[in-house]
């Protein structure tokens, strides 16, 4: 097993200018394991409760997911909801109810122990924290978050951050969990806690990467039909991760290939709601708009 992902595995309702949709399958391990599956085995840790469909989990399995450490609690699923203006790098949260993921304390099962790559979605620190003591000898550990847990978690988040190889955030919330408005300032910040490299997300505008050697700025796709774009930040992780753990390949050239992969795998799952365009996505068309990026970025 290559790739193990802690996360939410959530029933969102969301609404876009383009679109409403309600209770479908989404959470921030679900899009990260459909989009790392391109590239690896992934395997996902986390909690349903006895409502959520038997056929998203025929899903994730049918997309080689191993779903052997999702267990099914007693209770209802987490769910979110939220809507978009026509800024869609703004989520605005309507509703989040934890349900099952209030009581759940996960227990790895043994295979699931020492895998490659330990990518902690987003999802309560405390969870996070749990997960990591459980895992032997992962050569690659990131981290992901967002402003909930900043606000309501924060020294917890503080811990999490000390023990992974690589943070990902959006770039707003690395400025309020660093409380700067400079993402110099705040690599620096999460550089000195331990991560060798931080990496933020900017939805629209690409991605940067920082570490103590070097700074990389990858372009965003520009999209015309864009549907929703809720899943984008773990869509991206599971690209990224995904062809790093395809690759085998840490070197700092390699991880700005991956940079692009994420960034693909991002664009593609903003053309539908929740996983739709994910399904039917196929091989050729990641190969096609990684060509594309490369062309973009040529100086
Ligand atoms: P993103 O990739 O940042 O757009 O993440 C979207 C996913 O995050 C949605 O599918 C939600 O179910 C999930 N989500 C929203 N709020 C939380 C939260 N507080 N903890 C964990 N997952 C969340």
């Amino acid at each position: 097993m290559k790739i193990l992902v802690v996360g939410s595995v959530a029933l969102d309702s969301i609404e876009t200018p383009f679109g409403k949709v309600e209770d479908v399958l989404g959470g921030s391990a679900t899009h990260f394991a459909c989009s790392a599956s391109f590239f690896s085995d992934v395997a996902l840790v986390g909690v349903v409760g006895s409502d959520f469909p038997k056929d998203h989990i025929d899903f994730l399995n049918g997309l080689n997911v191993d779903t052997t450490g999702l267990e099914i609690a007693d209770g209802l699923t987490f769910r979110w909801k939220g809507y978009y203006e026509y800024d869609l790098n703004h989520a605005h949260t309507l509703e989040t109810q934890l349900n099952v993921f209030e009581d759940f304390k996960p227990k790895l099962p043994v295979k699931l122990r020492n895998p490659d790559i330990l990518f902690l979605a987003n999802i309560d620190p405390d969870l996070q924290l749990e997960v990591v003591d459980q895992v032997d000898g992962a050569k690659f550990v990131v981290c992901d978050t967002m402003n909930y847990w900043i606000e309501n978690k924060k020294s917890s988040l503080d811990e999490v951050i000390k023990k992974v190889d690589l943070c990902l955030m959006n770039d707003s919330e690395a400025r309020e969990y660093c409380d700067t408005h400079s993402l110099l300032e705040s690599s620096r910040s999460m550089l000195s806690m331990g991560p060798k490299a931080v990496i933020y997300k900017k939805g629209e505008h690409g991605a940067l990467m920082f570490s103590d050697s070097t700074h990389f700025s990858a372009p965003a796709y520009p999209l015309e039909d864009i549907s929703d774009p809720t899943g984008a930040g773990d869509s991206f992780a599971g690209g990224f991760l995904g062809y790093l753990s395809k690759t085998e390949d840490f070197s700092e050239q390699n991880i700005r290939k991956a940079i692009i992969y994420g960034s693909v795998m991002a664009s593609y799952n903003v053309e539908g709601f929740g996983t739709e365009r994910l399904v039917r996505l196929t091989h050729e068309e990641i190969e096609n708009r990684f060509n594309e990026f490369k062309a973009i970025a040529h100086f």
